[in-house]
């Protein structure tokens, strides 16, 4: 017994008073009822008719707003520049106070995508995004109530233990310094201590102690010097690239809204748990992320540009779609290409007919697409 048709006589009247006039006073409601209502139904009817009004104004305006927004962030391009600013303020945020924890000593390598709530909180000018995505939010949250027990080291997820072998400790570390670079390039990080001492190529950077085995990177903090290798700096290395990329290394993931935990060095011991090879599982890993070096994008300017390429392309086909009234069916959709006479439903099986039927013509389209695009 609720809304405006509900039973009550005056109802439909009063339904209809509202849609063209806005809310009626309550003196026009009353003037608008039977004679023989009393003043404290009149009242309670007054105070329905009203919550019904404002909840439909609600909706109405939702469904208006709603659709308009989600269009704007999905094909505005200046709303999809200020999606990936956004993440990319977050990055060099998490990447500013990851190595401010690291200089002072009290860097956590944990698996978690905060290591310490407490510690942190309030550190992180995460930006004042109070409109759309806010990345900041949702790895604050995290850190808020990290799981104490069990630890997370023994909850985070595990590599094949052949991550533990000093050959492909080796390996990841000069393959994860390589992911430091690319994504911090990607996202406008610039001066990164970890990717910068750890630099291969440089003769004269720090590492070129004779007798080191591998890569060494030096940190200075206000009061100390300490020089990362091995173990140490493939976890540290690790967990920038999990707490300010979202890239789960070991578990070949890189994800926008990355939370939770990333895998972790397996012990030795546990070993039965993969039905993979040590073999297979290093190539796929290695197979998986030298394509993201080599071929790869930044996933997110990708799917931006994919939804641009999309949104253009529909633009692009809209005047070879035909809108036809039909006495019987309401609208149909009819093909705009040359001497053609095909009738749809809607215009995504035109788009889809143009393509499959009329592939000269949309090839030309589209590509004037990419031109404006790029
Ligand atoms: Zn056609």
């Amino acid at each position: 017994s609720d809304g405006p048709n509900s039973g009550y006589g005056a109802s439909s009247k009063v339904q209809d008073i509202t849609q063209r006039k806005g809310l009626m006073t309550y003196k026009q409601f009353i003037l608008a009822l039977e004679d023989d209502v009393s003043p404290a139904e009149a009242e309670s009817r007054y105070h329905e008719y009203k919550t019904a009004y404002i909840t439909t104004q609600k909706h109405a305006y939702f469904d208006l707003h709603k659709g308009d927004t989600r269009l704007k962030e999905k094909y505005h391009p200046t709303s999809l520049l200020s999606v990936i600013e956004r993440r990319n303020e977050f990055c060099k945020a998490a990447a500013k106070s990851l190595i401010l924890d690291l200089r002072s000593g009290t860097l956590d390598l944990g698996p978690g995508m905060t290591a310490d709530g407490s510690s942190k909180s309030g550190n992180v000018n995460y930006g004042s995004s109070g409109n759309g995505e806010d990345y900041g939010n949702k790895r604050r949250k995290n850190g808020r109530g990290p799981p104490k027990e069990p630890g997370p080291l023994s909850t985070a997820p595990k590599a094949h233990p052949v991550s533990s072998k000093y050959r492909r400790v080796q390996a990841d570390i000069d393959q994860t310094l390589a992911l430091v670079r690319k994504l911090d390039t990607e996202k406008g990080i610039v001066g990164n201590i970890l990717s910068i001492g750890g630099d291969h190529g440089k003769p004269d950077d720090d590492r070129s102690h004779v007798g080191s085995a591998g890569p060494l990177v030096i940190i200075r903090g206000l009061t100390t010097v300490k020089g990362l290798e091995g173990v140490e700096l493939l976890d540290t290395l690790l967990t920038y690239l999990w707490r300010v990329h979202g890239v789960d290394y070991y578990g070949m993931s890189e994800r926008r809204n990355a939370n939770g935990f990333r895998h972790v060095r397996a012990d030795n011991k546990i070993a039965d748990g993969f039905n993979i090879s040590a073999a297979d599982w290093e190539k796929k890993l290695d197979s998986f992320w030298h394509e993201r070096l080599v071929n790869g994008d930044d996933p997110l300017v990708v799917l931006t540009a994919k939804d641009k390429i999309d949104a253009a392309t529909v633009e692009a086909l809209a005047p070879y779609v035909k809108k036809i009234m039909d006495e019987n069916y309401g609208y149909k959709y009819g093909c705009g290409a040359m001497g053609c006479a095909k009738v749809f439903h809607a215009p995504e099986f035109v788009h889809k007919h143009l393509k499959l039927k009329h592939p000269d013509l949309v090839s030309v389209l589209t590509l004037n697409v990419q031109d404006d695009i790029y």
